[in-house]
């Protein structure tokens, strides 16, 4: 017999299956030996109250045995002889549009600017070595994107455009584990993600689809209005080569692709500016966040996770919220060129780390930028924002930084607590150079966050600048059915660089439609 339960119970039953088991059998009156397995599949926290309940969905096997799958396995087939795609971008958006390429019966040649996603490491610890940045090997060019050194959230708001569930069952026949397929908030974790990217890479590589990396794109090909392939620089043993690659094109080179935006503007190609979000990381010792989130000076204790927190207010009619909050994390240099400090987070699976971070965020709008060139304007003021923030900075990697009830205090801060910011911290006066649309409606925000969460607000925090890649500056306008360019037959602008994703998994999800969208095209012709 196959039983469903919903369950509320305590942190320590829910974090061991013995007691898990024990606690099924009392409740609903059976003997606990013939339990012969259990499965959870739905697990969520409820720390709304002082005692912390853990809800769980679990499916017990009694006196069977299971043989169902823990996750849904994708049949990828051979495409060696089959019709071609190029994919440019080896992230999300790109990997999941190849792997759903091999699906249909199509073969794709992955093209990715930076290494793979192990030599792309190394780079990752010289910026803090050498406090410069590779401009095509960094936190968000090479394999995996950038989403491959985060935190690895699985987790997004958009249900409506396609199958996450699909994505995370990937993930899973990939090495990443089933809990992602439980777990409300569910993550993969820094550390373990490099692994289930490279796993990917093989399944394209196994099915006769090519990974070019050190393959920079630098222009379309396009013959009578339609896309017939890409040209790029090839980079190998330091020596540079032009390489041709014929298809239809799925670009989804990621919202850091800045010379892909020019290269755009500049032949006409339609984009238009797009809305963003800016601000900056604020970290906070892990103790304290679970302390607030939990209710309990013991903090998380031996049974939950480090706690999470998610705060949104309006300010002044702009959405000024927490983004991509990593509890247990680093905050991490993620510029991708010269004369740039960008911040974000990333954390280790076991999320242990002593400090968590989040993005603090402001929504800016195109009618908010009255400068610069229209198109490109918002990527403008980001890079305007990245340069002053370097230039306080040292104009090296050591990032500009503030307590934060100094911040609203309007304070200098003389010194500034430890932090996980490995290239190190500046005190610099934010309240006094942050653009004022920022820096107002932050120390707002903020003060509204205290309000709803006591001890949030603290000088214990620290704001590090500046936060400016949370979503891309620029739409490439595609249709939206056929999700085909406007303009240019056979170009599938694709993720979160083309505007139409906000994360890993909703950027898997674009990349399968653009697959799914290409195939069909690639029949009709
Ligand atoms: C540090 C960090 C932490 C994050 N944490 C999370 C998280 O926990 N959860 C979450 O959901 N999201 C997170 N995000 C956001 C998430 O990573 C992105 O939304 C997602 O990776 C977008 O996928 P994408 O494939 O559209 O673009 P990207 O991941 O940006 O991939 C684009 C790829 O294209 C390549 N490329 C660019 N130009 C060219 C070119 N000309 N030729 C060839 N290749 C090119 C780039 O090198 C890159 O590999 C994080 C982002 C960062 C930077």
């Amino acid at each position: 017999m196959i039983q469903e339960y919903q369950l509320r119970v305590t942190p320590d039953t829910a974090a061991n299956e013995q007691r898990l088991r024990k606690h099924v059998a009392e409740e609903y009156g059976f003997d606990e030996r013939t339990i012969t397995a259990m499965r959870v599949l739905r697990r969520s926290i409820d720390a709304r109250q002082r005692q912390i309940i853990v809800n769980l969905k679990v499916r017990a096997f009694i006196n069977e045995q299971p043989t169902d799958d823990e996750y849904q396995h994708t049949e990828y087939r051979d495409v060696s002889d089959c019709r071609e795609v190029v994919v440019v971008g080896a992230g999300p958006g790109g990997l999941f549009a190849a792997l759903r390429l091999i699906e249909l019966g199509v073969r794709p040649i992955v093209v990715e600017r930076g290494k793979d996603v192990h030599e792309r490491k190394k780079d990752l610890s010289l910026i803090t070595k050498t406090q410069k940045v590779d401009p095509e090997s960094n936190y968000c060019f090479g394999e995996g994107g950038a989403g491959a050194y985060s935190d690895g959230k699985l987790f997004t708001r958009s249900k409506k455009r396609g199958n996450t569930e699909k994505i995370l069952n990937v993930f899973c026949q990939h090495g990443a584990s089933t809990a992602i397929l439980a777990d409300a908030h569910p993550h993969i974790g820094t550390d373990k993600l490099p692994r289930v990217i490279e796993n990917m890479r093989n399944t394209i590589i196994n099915c006769g689809g090519e990974v070019h990396f050190q393959t920079k794109m630098t222009r379309l090909l396009v013959d009578k209005g339609t896309v017939i392939g890409i040209e790029a620089q090839k980079t190998v043993n330091n020596q540079l080569s032009i390489v041709n690659y014929k298809g239809p094109v799925i670009l989804a080179t990621g919202h850091s692709a800045r010379d892909v935006y020019r290269y755009l503007a500049d032949a006409n190609i339609e984009i238009e500016a797009k809305g963003i979000a800016v601000g900056v990381r604020l970290e906070h010792p892990s103790m304290l966040i679970d302390q607030i989130q939990y209710h309990s000076r013991q903090g998380r204790g031996r049974y939950l996770p480090a706690a999470e927190y998610s705060f949104v207010t309006q300010v002044d009619g702009r959405g000024v919220y927490s983004f991509c909050m990593c509890p247990g994390g680093f905050v991490i240099p993620s510029a991708t060129g010269p004369q740039q400090i960008v911040v974000n987070g990333m954390s280790p699976s076991n999320r242990s780390g002593q400090w968590s971070n989040s993005g603090m965020v402001v929504e800016i709008r195109p009618e908010d930028i009255t400068d610069g060139n229209g198109q490109l304007k918002m990527l403008e003021f980001q890079e305007r924002l990245e340069r002053d923030c370097w230039q306080q900075g040292n104009m090296k990697q050591t990032a500009p930084a503030q307590r934060m009830a100094d911040f609203v205090n309007g304070r200098l801060s003389y010194d500034l607590p430890k932090s996980s910011y490995a290239p190190g911290l500046i005190p610099s006066p934010l309240h006094f150079w942050l653009p004022q649309s920022i820096g107002r409606r932050l120390k707002e925000g903020f003060k509204a966050f205290g309000k709803t969460s006591h001890g949030f607000l603290t000088n214990e925090a620290v704001m590090i600048a500046v936060e400016t890649r949370t979503s891309s500056p620029v739409r490439i306008l595609r249709n939206r059915d056929t999700l085909m360019h406007v303009g240019i037959e056979g170009l599938f602008p694709c993720g979160e660089g083309a505007g139409y994703a906000g994360g890993i998994v909703s950027a898997g999800v674009d990349g399968e439609r653009c697959a799914e969208q290409c195939s069909e095209w690639l029949k009709s012709k």
